[in-house]
């Protein structure tokens, strides 16, 4: 499992400082969760001002 980033993500960048194990990248019109790097701490949850992430 992993966390994931919904269309609501407006690509701030906000949730990929707080990655611990730097899942989280730009992708093709938002940010997306790397799911094989992701270990599901929650901590970019509360980073996106859209609440655009959450676990799966
Ligand atoms: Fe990174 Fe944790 Fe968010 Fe997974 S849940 S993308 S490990 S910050």
């Amino acid at each position: 499992m992993a966390h994931i980033i919904n269309d609501d993500c407006i690509s701030c960048g906000a949730c990929a400082e707080t990655c611990p194990v730097s899942a989280i990248a730009e992708g093709d019109g938002k940010y997306v969760i790397d799911a094989d790097t992701c270990i599901d701490c929650g901590a970019c949850e509360g980073a996106c001002p859209m609440n655009a992430i959450s676990a799966q």
